[in-house]
This record gives structure tokens, C-alpha cells and sequence, in this order.
């Protein structure tokens, strides 16, 4: 029963781990994505300045980016030329003049507006293929440059073969694109920016270099899938983390779809475990909640428990598991269940006595921070120590619960009213704002805290939860790192 009852407890906590993961890599996608755009943002300022970008400025302005170093996956940076048809033949002899006596615009044929890749730094290797592309010529690469000069925003095209890819390894593609409108000519409507486009602004993608360089993504324990647009199917599909092996007959235990929207456009991310995930990462969590989660003061009860008959046997057996179904795995404190539990009692006691219970809801401010910044191992580590600080607030009546992520829930019992609360509640502000230190990380944090108090802010459980909870936003709202009661009449 005991083994059993710590599996189901450590399915949960692989569950939730899951869950983490899976949105950890959506993120982090997303996070490097608007990087990306930022960088394309901050090319455009060289024209915005300049006007007229000569290629050796490009060239000088790209390279002390450092794209090959600080940006992975970004093939370049380039700009591509409008050129109407009247100018096309002016044009291309001006370039092939410059020194490029092979110049033409690609593909050959007659069409109603030309572009041109003029500029792509690095300009070398397999960007000398694009050189002269027109990107507009192509149905995919059109849609991404229409919608981004008709919006003047940056726009992520659909998945694309680079015309760069000429060599054996072919990987998807993508682009993103950002339009530059004539130095000082209006572009706030569409018709304005219509007229007044110079050009456009870009940077290709292969799709599996990009990936290599955000991490998290690559691993054997969970398979990474990302479809362009927002459906799944071969077609769309721009990576897949594993390339298609898949083990044969594998029905994944946990998957986890996001949608992502950036850049005017849409990819579906959808993440599944790996056998690997499944089997030894269950085992070892079982393991680790019956060994090292509550190893001593097990230990101890089992060695007790060896001594019992087999009737007392069973109850020990029973509370044990109570313990694990109960209390949070990470910090040790009880979870929402047995909070709501006490919170049941605590409103039927102070009912019957004309008592008053004080609810606090604390949610961590800016901890997401902390996680990308060292890592979910170190957040975990500095929730426990924040459990250890909370716990030390509380008077032996009180319970003090994690109820999800960074929130927590203390509950309060024979108060004397909103100002013996709101002692306990700047009591908790300042221990939390204490600066902590995890693994030699210095790290600052705060919280943001709302009060309820029965009767005055609810006579049930579910009225009196709510005002806490509003009251706890309401101190987000107003800046964070502070205290909020709440409004008289719970809700309002
Ligand atoms: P805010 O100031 O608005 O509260 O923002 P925040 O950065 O504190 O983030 P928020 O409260 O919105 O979300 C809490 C984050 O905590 C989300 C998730 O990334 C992280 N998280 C949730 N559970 C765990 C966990 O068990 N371990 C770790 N390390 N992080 C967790
Ligand atoms: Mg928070």
C-alpha cells in the first residue's frame, strides 16, 4: 500500500514536472524568437538614420553582432531591394558595376514588382546563393514580406526551403522579416507604407541549428515536435527533436501542446515523454520519496512499524501514505488539500465561538526570473528555503501551505482581527525579502500578499478564498512587494 501510494504520489510529481518542462522549452522558444526580432528592430535603425545603407556599413554593423556567436540558428542578416520594373535593367548594371559582374535578379522572368537580395552578411559560404533572390517571387516568402510592410511589424514567414540549402544536409527553414520605409516619408496607414517601402529588412532560419542553440530542447527523455501554423502533420512539420524515431508502438504517457504566436504568426509546440522520461524517472521519484523525501523520520517508522502487530501495522501503513497524499513533496508543507481541510474546521470552529480566521495568499514576485537565470533546480531549491522562512512566521496553530508553483496560502486561527493579521502578514513580507542564499547565488525576491478575514470578508470558504485571492492581485496590481486587505464584502 505504502509503495503504491508513493508511486501515485511520484506520478503526480512526474506529471507536474512534465507540465514544467514542456512550458520551459515553449518559452525558451518563444524568449529567443523575440530576441531575434529585437535584433532585426535594431537593424532597421541603421537605415532609419542613414537612409541609404551602403554594403560596407551593413557589413560593418552585422559583423559587430556577432551573429555566428551570440545569435545560433540565424543563417544572417540581409535587405532586400524593391525594384520596379522601369529601374530593373539600371539597377542590375549598377550592382554588376559595384564588382559583381555575374549580378542578376533571380528567378529570370517577367513580373509586376522586383526584389532583390542586395545584402547578406556574412556574405559568404552558402548566403552567395541568395545574393539576387527574389524573395518575392515565391508564394510563402510574399505572404510574410505583404503582411509586414502592410503592418510595418516584424512577420515570421511559413516553413520554407532556404535558398541557401544547396548542400546535402536540407533542413527546414524559415524567415523573418521587417520592412524599411523611405527616411522620412510618412508610413502610418497601409497606403502610406505601400508607396513609401524601400525594402525589407530579413534574417533566414534553419530551423535544427536554431534549436541547438536554445536549451532544454535536445534530450532523449522528452520529444520535441514544432509545426508550423496550427496544425500537426508532416507538412507542417518544421522540427522534430527525435527526426522521426519515434519508438515503434510508444503511446506517450504525458504530452503537453502549446500554441505560440509571435511575429504575426502561429507555430504549435507539442512535447510527449520518452520512454526514458517514463520508466526511469518514475522509478527514481518513488525511490526518492520513500528514501530520501522523508528518509529519517521514515526510517524510524519503519523500524517501529516492524515491531507492531499486523492490525496497528495497517494503520501506521495508512498514515504513511496520509503523509505523502498530503503534504508537498518539494518543501514538506501541506498542500491545498489538507489546507482546505483545515480551513473547513477552522470556519466551523470559529462559527460555533464567534472567533475570526485570517486567510494570507502569498505569490512570489518576479521568481520566474530566478528559474531562467539559474535554472528550475536552483528555483526549487529556493522554494524549499522559502518554505523553511514561511514556516518560521507561523505560530504552532497556523498552517502554512504551498498551494502551486510560488503560492502559498498561510491560514491563521484565533486572530484578533485584521491588525494581529496583517502583523503576521508583514512579518512574512520582511523575512521573504531577506536576500537568500542558494548554492553561492545570491538571490532577492519579495511576494505579494492579500488578507481575508472572517466574518468580515466572507462567511464561507469559497467567499472568503476568493477575497484573499482578489486582494492578493490587487497588491500585484499595486506594484508588488505589498499588503492588500480585502475590500469589506469579499466580493466585489
Ligand atoms: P509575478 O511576480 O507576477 O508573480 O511573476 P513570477 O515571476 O513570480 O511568475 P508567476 O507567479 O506568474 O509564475 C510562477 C512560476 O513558478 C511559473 C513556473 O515557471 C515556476 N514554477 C512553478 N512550479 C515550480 C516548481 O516546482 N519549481 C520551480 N523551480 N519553479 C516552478
Ligand atoms: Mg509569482
Amino acid at each position: 500500500m505504502l509503495a503504491r501510494e508513493a508511486q501515485r504520489v511520484a506520478d503526480n510529481y512526474l506529471r507536474e514536472e512534465f507540465q514544467f518542462r514542456s512550458r520551459d522549452i515553449a518559452d525558451r522558444i518563444e524568449k529567443r524568437l523575440s530576441l531575434y526580432q529585437q535584433v532585426l528592430k535594431g537593424t532597421i535603425g541603421l537605415f532609419a538614420v542613414n537612409g541609404e545603407v551602403s554594403r560596407e556599413s551593413f557589413r560593418t554593423y552585422i559583423n559587430a553582432l556577432g551573429l555566428l556567436e551570440n545569435y545560433p540558428g540565424i543563417e544572417g542578416i540581409g535587405f532586400s531591394v524593391v525594384v520596379p520594373p522601369s529601374q530593373k535593367d539600371r539597377h542590375v548594371q549598377q550592382v554588376r558595376r559595384s564588382g559583381f559582374p555575374e549580378y542578376d535578379i533571380k528567378p529570370p522572368g517577367e513580373r509586376d514588382i522586383y526584389t532583390s537580395i542586395l545584402y547578406l552578411e556574412p556574405f559568404e559560404g552558402r548566403n552567395l546563393h541568395a545574393f539576387g533572390f527574389d524573395m518575392y517571387s515565391d508564394e510563402r516568402r510574399r505572404a510574410a514580406m505583404a503582411q509586414a510592410r502592410d503592418s510595418g511589424q516584424a512577420v515570421m514567414s511559413r516553413k520554407v526551403t532556404l535558398v541557401q540549402e544547396v548542400e546535402s544536409e536540407v533542413q527546414p527553414g524559415f524567415l523573418m522579416c521587417l520592412p524599411v520605409y523611405r527616411k522620412g516619408a510618412p508610413h502610418d496607414t497601409v497606403a502610406e507604407r505601400r508607396e513609401n517601402l524601400v525594402g525589407w529588412v530579413y534574417a533566414p532560419f534553419r530551423m535544427r541549428d536554431l534549436m541547438r542553440g536554445i536549451e532544454g530542447t535536445r534530450t532523449r527523455e522528452l520529444d520535441l515536435e514544432i509545426y508550423d501554423g496550427d496544425k500537426t502533420g508532416p507538412e507542417n512539420l518544421l522540427y522534430d527533436s527525435n527526426r522521426g524515431a519515434e519508438p515503434v508502438g510508444h503511446d506517450p504517457l504525458f504530452k503537453h501542446v502549446s500554441r505560440l504566436e509571435i511575429a504575426g504568426h502561429q507555430w504549435l509546440i507539442e512535447v510527449s515523454s520518452l520512454p526514458l522520461y517514463e520508466t526511469q524517472q518514475r522509478v527514481d521519484r518513488a525511490g526518492l520519496i520513500l528514501r530520501g523525501g522523508i528518509s529519517i523520520s521514515l526510517l524510524l517508522a519503519l523500524l517501529v512499524w516492524l515491531f507492531l502487530d499486523d492490525r496497528a501495522r495497517t494503520l501506521q501503513a495508512a498514515d504513511q501514505a496520509m503523509r505523502l497524499a498530503l503534504y508537498d513533496a518539494l518543501t514538506g508543507l501541506p498542500n491545498r488539500k489538507l489546507l482546505n481541510e483545515r480551513l473547513t474546521l477552522a470556519l466551523v470552529k470559529a462559527r460555533r465561538e464567534h472567533g475570526m480566521v485570517a486567510l494570507l495568499f502569498i505569490d512570489l514576485d518576479k521568481f520566474k526570473p530566478v528559474n531562467d537565470e539559474y535554472g528550475h533546480a536552483i528555483g526549487d531549491l529556493l522554494l524549499k528555503e522559502v518554505g523553511v522562512r514561511l514556516q518560521h512566521c507561523m505560530r504552532a496553530s497556523d498552517t502554512m501551505a504551498r498551494v502551486g508553483g510560488d503560492e502559498f496560502i498561510a491560514l491563521l486561527e484565533d486572530i484578533d482581527g485584521s491588525e494581529g493579521a496583517g502583523k503576521v502578514a508583514h512579518k512574512i513580507l520582511h523575512a521573504l525579502t531577506q536576500p537568500f542564499d542558494v548554492s553561492g547565488h545570491r538571490l532577492e525576491i519579495a511576494a505579494s500578499i492579500g488578507v481575508a478575514i472572517y466574518p468580515e470578508n466572507g462567511e464561507d470558504q469559497t467567499t472568503l478564498t476568493k477575497s484573499a485571492d482578489m486582494a492578493m492581485y490587487d497588491a500585484k496590481n499595486s506594484g508588488r512587494s505589498t499588503i492588500r486587505f480585502a475590500a469589506k464584502r469579499g466580493v466585489a
